[in-house]
């Protein structure tokens, strides 16, 4: 049989990282067993239920890479994969469920008469679990729909996993409470109960359940950082999952065959964003230089850099990747190299061309690089080693006014990467202009 997973967020304007792990582990499984991933929108509960709201899904999703095999506009054989357009299914599994006598009605509601019989859960993270439904006061009947019609989640939930053909459903700790009572539609309408997995919830420094408010629990935060995709899907495999061997830095190519549903730990998970940020930062330092580039280019873009053609941008891009911990950043790094007129930072100017003899000391080194042909890195430093020997000042002294001088700040890309990818003549004309902010 086909594996077939499914991500069945419901849209609230918000993709929660608990919900892409959610979509994450679903999708790892499908593609790891030559299965299909579905997207379904539970999109019942009309208020939140906006074509925004439904966007920040498929943006987030995309975004950490997770391709859907079905599911709204993409279709699929068992569509519409937006509950607010499947009325009509439900109608038709509510007529079997009255036929069978299972339903009842109650003040315009209609609810399911539980068969009050002991269910057992055989789940694939959490184990067997057996739930005493005897008690109506801990149980009650649950409502499958609501007077004006609208339909209750645990119905048409079930419904869909049936008609959608699911054969795994891997979801959140927080409805392992709700699976019983699907099981018990499921027995109603005479399908047999897919498998379940109910993975650990994330829980924020202070033991509570990551919620809105806490930084980075919404995938939005990354993407407008510009945290490496890779990265976070990289972190989130590790919220409850561990590759062993204390490996914590990985390539999904990797992940995809060594992850384990059975694997996932069933303590409650704890979200560290630093140690996220820190996984960020490993995979910027091992990416390719053309990654970095596809990532970092709709940033300066949006910067409105005027960097010119993209063989322009390459190398501005590869003398700051190094430094870079989140993509939002780049235009910043990188902005002072495509312009002349980069503003100056007046503490960054106080400390080393306002000093007494900079003036002089940057021209001593615009005479000597003026003579160096061989415009590389390399020959650029011995230059200027050679001249603050001449001069008998330390390196820094010639290094410190130099930096201010071509890109108006006391930190940035390395001195001779810069010199080298602004040139010659930018780099020396930029020393005079420094010269002139000097005392
Ligand atoms: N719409 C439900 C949720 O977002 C889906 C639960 C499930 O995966 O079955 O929690």
């Amino acid at each position: 049989m086909t594996v077939r997973t499914r991500f069945a967020p419901s849209p609230t304007g918000f993709l929660h990282v608990g919900g892409a792990r959610t979509a994450l582990f679903n999708w790892l499984y499908a593609r790891q067993n030559g299965g299909k991933f579905i997207l379904r929108i539970e999109d019942t509960d009309e208020k939140r239920n906006t074509a925004e709201a439904h966007q920040v899904i498929y943006d987030g999703l995309a975004w950490l890479g997770l391709d859907w095999d079905e599911g709204p506009d993409t279709g699929g054989p068992f569509g519409p994969y937006r509950q607010s357009e499947r009325s009509a299914i439900y109608e038709k599994h509510l007529a079997v469920l009255d036929a069978g006598g299972h339903l009842y009605e109650d003040g315009g509601a209609i609810r399911f008469r539980s068969p009050r019989r002991p269910v057992v859960v055989e789940d694939i993270v959490c184990g067997r679990i057996e739930f005493d439904m005897s008690n109506p006061a801990t149980h009650p009947d649950m409502t499958i729909r609501r007077p004006d019609g609208s339909w209750i989640f645990h119905f048409v939930n079930v419904v869909d996993d049936i008609e959608m053909q699911l054969t795994h459903v891997i979801r959140g700790e927080d409805h392992l409470s709700n699976t019983p009572k699907h099981i018990e539609i499921y027995r109603a309408l005479g399908a047999e109960p897919p498998q379940f997995a109910h993975i650990p919830l994330i829980l924020n420094s202070e033991g509570k359940k990551l919620s809105k408010r806490d930084g980075g629990s919404s995938i939005t935060y990354f993407l407008d950082l510009g945290y490496t995709p890779e990265a976070v899907a990289n972190y989130l495999c590790l919220l409850g999952w561990s590759p062993g061997e204390n490996r914590e830095i990985l390539a999904m190519d990797e992940i995809r065959p060594i992850f384990d549903l059975t694997g996932i730990n069933r303590r409650n998970a704890i979200f560290d964003l630093d140690k996220c940020f820190w996984v960020n930062g490993q995979h910027l330092l091992s990416m390719s230089a053309d990654r970095f580039e596809e990532l970092a280019r709709p940033f300066v873009d949006r910067a409105g850099i005027a960097y010119g053609t993209p063989e322009a941008l390459r190398p501005a891009l590869a003398i700051v990747k190094p430094k870079v911990k989140h993509l939002c950043d780049v235009p910043g790094w990188i902005g002072f190299l495509f312009t002349e007129d980069y503003p100056f930072d007046p503490e960054a100017v106080a400390k080393s061309l306002a000093k007494p003899g900079a003036a002089d000391r940057l021209a001593a080194l615009g005479a000597a690089l003026a003579g160096l042909d061989d415009w590389k890195h390399a020959a650029i430093e011995a230059k200027l080693k050679e001249t603050a020997a001449a001069l008998g000042v330390k390196a820094g002294e010639l290094v410190h006014p130099a930096r201010v001088a071509v890109s108006g700040r006391s930190v940035g890309p390395g001195l001779y990467e810069m010199f080298e990818v602004l040139g010659k003549a930018r780099t020396l004309a930029r020393f005079d202009r420094g010269r002139e902010l000097s005392a």
